[in-house]
């Protein structure tokens, strides 16, 4: 499991701006609580060598899908939660509340001030970004 500001980072498929050159199609790993995008670091090799060239051809828009195969990659996202469809995304953010919750357990029964500080920050953001995701929903049904 990958791990940032303590919560566990999702994996997913996206686009990744660099510089301005727009990646589509990068496996990725991004941060429920504070947000950080990352690419993910088993591609890192090849996700560098593409924008390089892309950067050298001056093309505005790139398809990794188009260089690098990852579909025998399977192994990619072993260590992390996956989002394949995107539907899933409230259960990843309930699961991430779950574990803020034990956590916040335990850091009561040890008495740790500073841990359960930081916990009930996690645990809000999480909160917030769940009720975003089901308010955006909400709209894309009524519209749909
Ligand atoms: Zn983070």
């Amino acid at each position: 499991m990958s791990y940032c500001c303590g919560a566990g980072m999702i994996g997913t498929i996206g686009s990744v701006r660099h510089q301005r050159t727009l990646v589509r199609n990068v496996p990725i790993l991004f941060c429920p609580v504070c947000d950080r995008t990352e690419v993910h670091p088993k591609i890192e090799g090849e996700y560098e060598i593409l924008v390089e060239y892309a950067h050298g051809d001056h093309a505005p828009e790139v398809d990794f899908n188009d260089f690098v195969n990852i579909d025998h990659r399977e192994d990619l996202f072993d260590n992390c939660t996956m989002i394949d469809d995107g539907g899933s995304m409230d259960d990843i953010l309930r699961q991430q509340i779950d574990i803020a919750l034990d956590l916040l357990g335990v850091a009561k029964a040890l008495q740790d001030e500073e841990w359960r500080n930081a916990l009930k920050d996690r645990l809000q953001r999480l909160s917030e970004r769940l009720k975003q995701y089901n308010k955006r929903k909400e709209i894309s049904q009524r519209s749909a």
